[in-house]
């Protein structure tokens, strides 16, 4: 269910695995992703099922339109009955409200500056990750009296560079925008390392508190990877402020 929890001075950090949900295969158990073709019953018992295990309550989840892009939005509630944005990043001063942020191979991040009381969560995947979503949700943090020296960043499982293969045009044109992307696989061949580009991106905008998932979604049985499986479910990472 909860495969990776922390609390950092009243910020809280959590990121699932796929099991302890009601999925019937492909998306088994717990897929949260509600663009996948899993039933909206199943995903809708998922997300009560998370909540409950993160002691939240399920309606102050707030969940993007996730286009792997460097859309920022801020919040302060959830949507209700208005449109979900298309955005890759949101933002938010309230305390209590979860920001919730859907993977399966992407790189989930969650962000919080626990002095200021502001929380981020974005969705990095390789575009997302060149477009500069990550610097662009710290900026926005930023601009609601974050200080990145605060900031605690904390990143989800996600496909590792060793298993990223992409062709060598694309590893050039990643690396040319962060160089800390570029990656062989574990073949030898040309790969991104995405979670290694956003952090050097964080690291660069003075964001130090910052810690990386070990875990490979690829290489994990207990982890959702689209690249391996295709038809699957998604994942989440969560943030909130007490
Ligand atoms: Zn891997």
């Amino acid at each position: 269910m909860i495969g990776q929890r922390e609390s950092v001075s009243g910020a809280h950090f959590a990121f699932t695995d796929r099991w302890g949900g009601v999925s019937a295969a492909p998306y088994e158990e717990l897929n949260l992703g509600g663009a996948v073709g899993d039933t909206p019953e199943a995903v809708r018992g998922n997300r009560e099922l998370a909540a409950k295990s993160l002691s939240l309550d399920p309606g102050r989840v707030v969940w993007m339109n996730q286009v792997h892009g460097a859309g920022v939005a801020v919040v302060d509630e959830p949507w209700g009955d208005r449109p979900v944005p298309e955005v890759d990043a949101i933002v938010t001063t309230r305390r209590g409200l979860a920001l919730a942020v859907l993977t399966a191979d992407c790189v989930p991040v969650l962000l919080a500056d626990p002095v200021a009381g502001v929380a981020a969560a974005a969705h990095a995947g390789r575009p997302g990750m060149v477009a500069g979503v990550v610097p662009a949700a710290v900026r926005a943090m930023a601009e609601l009296g974050a200080e990145p020296d605060r900031i605690v960043a904390r990143t989800g499982p996600a496909v590792c560079g060793r298993c990223y293969e992409v062709p060598e045009p694309m590893r050039a044109e990643v690396a040319a925008v962060e160089p800390a992307a570029h990656a062989v696989t574990g073949w030898g061949t040309p790969a991104v390392d995405v979670s290694a580009g956003v952090h050097a991106q964080l690291d660069r905008l003075g964001v130090c508190d910052r810690a990386q998932s070990p875990v490979c979604t690829l290489e994990s049985g207990d982890h959702f990877s689209y690249r391996r499986d295709r038809t699957t479910g998604r994942l989440a990472g969560y943030v909130w402020l007490d």
